[in-house]
C-alpha cells in the first residue's frame, strides 16, 4: 500500500531539492518523488523539516557498542589506546552479542540505515539487529609471515559460515540483507603478503576489502624503518618479523596491493601524502576514502585535509568508527562536526559524504544513498530549527548548524522512529 510523505524541504542527494516535497513509499521501495501533486495514498505531511536518505555509515566495529564512554583520553597516541583495546578484548570471555545489538538499536534511531561493519563476531551476533543493510567485513590479523597461512583458511571460513547464515534468512530478516567483505586489519597487524593473498581471495569472491591505513605517525614510522612504538608492540606480543615490511615502505605499498581488490576501503588515510590521494582519486570508482571525523580528533591528529581530497576528485565517505574512540554511533553528528571543523565545505557534500557516497564506497548505491524511484525506501526526517529560512542550501546548511536528531527513521517503508 503506498503512502506519501510530504515535507517542507526533500533532499534526495543524487539530484537538487524540492521545496514542499513529497516522498512516495510502497511496500520497501520508494515509488516516486516530487511535488504535491505526485502523492499517492494516504499523505503524512511532516511540517517543518528537511526528508533526507536514511544515512551509510561506513566505519565501526559494533562489539563495543555498549562502551559509556572512549578507552582512554583525548590527545593519547593511537599506540596507547590500541592497548587499552586489546585489554578490553581480553577482559570480554562472552561473544559481544548484546552490544552488537545495541548498536544496531543506537544506529538505527541516530538514523543510519546501511553499516559497513569490521566484523569480529560470529554470524548469530548480526541476525537480530533491525533490517537495516550491513555489510559485514570479516576482520584479519597476521603479521608475521608465518601466521599468513592461517589466517587465510581462518577467514575462509568465517565467510563461509557468514555466507550461509544470510542465506538462511536469519532472525525473519529479509534474505540477502548482508553483504560480505573482507577487512586486513591495518599495517601494523596485517603483512604485505598476507594483504596481497586477502586481497586474491577478495577477487576470487568477488568482495570488497577495507583497511585502516595510514592513520598514525607510528604507523608511517614502522613502514618506512620498522622502528617505533609499533614495533614494540608488536614485539612484546611476539609478533614482529623483522622481514615481513621492507625498509622504505609508505602507505602507498598498500594502496597498491588494494587497488587489485574488486572495491577498497581505505579508513582514516589521516597521514596520506598528496601522491596517495592523487592515487585515490585516479581510482575513485573502486577506491574510496572513509573519514571518521570525532574519531580524528580524539586522537588530535593534524588538520584532516578533507577539501583537497574532494578538490583532487578523491570519493570521500564518513565513518562513527567504534564507541572505543567516539562517543556515539551518531553519523548526523559527523556531519554536524565536518560542518564545523570545514567551513569551506558545502552542506550539499557534507551531506553526500554522509549518504550517497558511503554507498557508493561499499557499491551498494543501486540500493540506497539516494531518495530514487526503486531504491529502498530508508529514510530520515530531521527538524529544521525553528524559523530557518531562505534557499533549501541555506536550510540544510541550517539543520547542519543544529543538534536535533532524527525525528522520524523509516526502514524499508516502515517506520521505526516516530515522530513526537
Ligand atoms: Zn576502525
Amino acid at each position: 500500500m503506498a503512502f506519501s510523505l510530504q515535507a517542507r524541504i526533500v533532499f534526495p542527494v543524487d539530484r537538487p531539492s524540492i521545496e514542499h516535497g513529497v516522498v512516495t513509499m510502497e511496500g520497501e521501495r520508494i515509488m516516486a518523488l516530487g511535488g504535491a501533486e505526485t502523492a499517492v495514498g494516504k499523505a503524512y505531511d511532516l511540517g517543518d523539516v528537511v526528508i533526507l536518505p536514511g544515512l551509510v555509515n561506513t566505519h565501526t566495529h559494533l562489539e563495543f557498542s555498549d562502551l559509556k564512554r572512549p578507552l582512554g583520553q583525548a590527545g593519547m597516541r593511537l599506540v596507547d589506546w590500541i592497548r587499552l583495546v586489546i585489554a578490553e578484548r581480553n577482559r570480554r570471555t562472552d561473544c559481544p552479542i548484546d552490544s552488537i545489538a545495541a548498536g544496531l538499536l543506537e544506529s538505527v534511531t541516530a538514523g543510519v540505515t546501511t553499516i559497513a561493519e569490521i566484523a569480529t563476531a560470529d554470524a548469530a551476533s548480526y541476525a537480530l539487529g533491525k533490517p537495516v543493510e550491513l555489510m559485514l567485513l570479516a576482520e584479519v590479523i597476521g603479521f608475521s609471515r608465518a601466521r599468513a597461512a592461517a589466517a587465510i583458511t581462518a577467514v575462509t571460513e568465517r565467510l563461509d559460515a557468514l555466507q550461509r547464515r544470510n542465506d538462511s534468512d536469519p532472525g525473519g530478516l529479509p534474505r540477502n540483507t548482508w553483504q560480505l567483505g573482507i577487512s586486513p586489519h591495518a599495517p601494523y597487524t596485517v603483512s604485505p603478503e598476507l594483504l596481497r593473498q586477502l586481497v586474491e581471495l577478495a577477487r576470487r569472491r568477488n568482495l570488497p576489502v577495507a583497511m585502516h591505513l595510514a592513520e598514525s605517525a607510528e604507523e608511517i614510522e614502522l613502514l618506512a624503518a620498522g622502528t617505533g612504538e609499533f614495533q614494540e608492540l608488536l614485539d612484546e606480543r611476539s609478533m614482529w618479523d623483522a622481514a615481513a615490511i621492507h625498509g622504505g615502505s609508505r602507505p602507498l605499498d598498500y594502496l597498491r596491493l588494494l587497488a587489485e581488490a574488486p572495491r577498497a576501503l581505505v579508513i582514516h588515510g589521516n597521514y596520506l601524502e598528496a601522491d596517495e590521494s592523487d592515487f585515490l582519486a585516479a581510482r575513485a570508482e573502486r577506491m574510496s576514502l572513509v573519514y571518521c571525523p570525532r574519531t580524528h580528533a580524539y586522537f588530535g591528529h593534524p588538520p584532516y585535509p578533507l577539501a583537497d581530497m574532494l578538490a583532487a576528485g578523491v570519493r570521500v565517505a564518513l565513518g562513527t568508527d567504534s564507541r572505543a574512540s567516539n562517543p556515539d554511533l551518531n553519523l548526523l553528528a559527523e556531519m554536524r562536526h565536518v560542518a564545523r571543523i570545514h567551513p569551506t565545505i558545502d552542506p550539499h557534500a557534507i551531506v553526500r559524504m554522509g549518504t550517497l557516497a558511503g554507498a557508493e564506497a561499499l557499491g551498494l548505491d543501486w540500493r540506497v544513498g539516494s531518495l530514487t524511484a526503486g531504491k529502498l525506501a530508508n529514510a530520515i526526517a530531521v527538524p529544521l530549527p525553528p524559523g530557518a529560512t531562505g534557499s533549501p542550501q541555506e536550510m540544510l546548511a541550517a539543520v547542519l548548524a543544529n543538534a536535533d536528531r532524527p525525528s522520524a527513521v523509516w526502514l524499508r517503508g516502515r517506520e521505526v522512529v516516530s515522530p513526537p
